[in-house]
């Protein structure tokens, strides 16, 4: 059962994504901040358990994602404006920070966490920096660490920064004529309320040869009037998107099940964030269907190495050898799988 925990878990994107787990007990959030500088332990975690790089935390748009988790952790007592306020002026800040600390620079508010663990841990997510550190670490010796390694630390925000930026960036703008990434190439949705389109909502015609466009890959013709919402839009070619996804996915899963000797025998598709696919023991595969958006190879690698999982259940030498009996390159590819080459819906 638990190597099955542990497989199903898969295919992240490489953004540490920090879980917090709200609980409904309100953190002392305010109070620590208040005598930060007190050498106090400050109660245990608040929030045992629910930390892992790989962990099921879907959404990683912070302006989504934060609301709801300061809500639930703060409490109706505190209110929330206040702990955001207090930490606004901080240039980079955690939105669960309940600490702060001058590192270079610049104020950086951080959520601090008691743990079961030896060692202090730091680790810089899309939240931002997130410190844990066992129950009998004093906070001066807390704070002298984030000193040392204040270098890598502000580093590491400022690239998640930059790469927050580029997704909002990449946020698609619904609208008649956007262009959008479909199998590694760009292609146009052109809403087209003549085509009778045989009820099936979009047609993609080929690319025509147009040598002003080298990578575009046609023309999406959606059966929209003009005058659709961005919500009409973004649906219809979602519903097309995720058909032509479901038809790819099979017709590889059943190009490679016979190459790596495996039998699947569902295939679901998800939408879960940055989490790409999974496999089951009882030979079911889910795959993202965003991953529609990825060049064949790409896609091509993340259906190999779930179908490896119905030999490997791990990510072992072993499994990963099975993985390269079919696409050999499986390394470069696994490279170029990231969340955030890709549009944000
Ligand atoms: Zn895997």
């Amino acid at each position: 059962m638990h190597s099955l925990l542990r497989f199903t878990l898969d295919l992240f994107s490489d953004l540490p994504a920090p879980q917090v787990a709200p609980k409904p007990t309100a953190p002392p959030a305010k109070r620590a901040r208040k005598a930060p500088r007190a050498p106090l332990v400050p109660p245990a975690s608040l929030l045992p358990g629910g930390f892992d790089a790989n962990g099921p935390l879907a959404p990683m748009d912070k302006a989504q994602a934060a609301p709801n988790l300061v809500a639930n952790l703060v409490g109706p007592q505190q209110p929330v404006q206040s702990l955001r306020q207090a930490i606004a002026p901080a240039p980079f800040s955690h939105p669960l920070a309940n600490r702060e600390l001058r590192l270079a620079h610049a104020i950086v508010g951080y959520r601090f966490e008691r743990a079961k663990r030896r060692t202090i841990g730091f680790m810089v997510g899309p939240d931002g920096l997130v410190v844990r550190a066992p129950n009998w670490t004093p906070i001066y010796e807390v704070e002298a660490a984030l000193q040392t390694k204040a270098d890598w630390i502000m580093r590491k925000l400022a690239e998640t920064r930059e790469r927050q930026t580029r997704r909002e960036d990449a946020r698609i703008v619904w609208a008649d004529g956007v262009r959008l990434p479909y199998l590694g190439q760009s292609i146009a949705v052109v809403l087209d309320p003549s085509h009778s389109f045989k009820g099936v909502g979009a047609v993609l015609d080929a690319a025509d040869g147009d040598m002003s466009a080298a990578d575009s890959a046609g023309t999406l013709r959606v059966a929209l009037p003009k005058h659709a919402t961005p919500e009409q839009i973004r649906d219809a070619v979602q519903a097309w998107l995720m058909r032509q996804a479901r038809a790819n996915f099979i017709q590889r899963l059943d190009h490679f099940a016979p190459l790596l000797g495996v039998k699947w025998q569902r295939m679901g598709l998800s939408n879960a964030g940055t989490r790409w696919g999974s496999a089951k023991s009882d030979g079911s595969i889910r795959l993202n269907w965003r991953l529609i958006h990825f060049r064949q190879p790409v896609i091509d690698y993340v259906v190999a190495h779930e179908l490896s999982h119905l030999r490997v259940m791990d990510h072992s030498p072993r499994f990963w050898d099975t993985v390269s009996t079919v696409v050999p390159d499986y390394a470069t590819l696994r490279g170029q799988l990231k969340d955030d080459s890709i549009p944000k819906w």
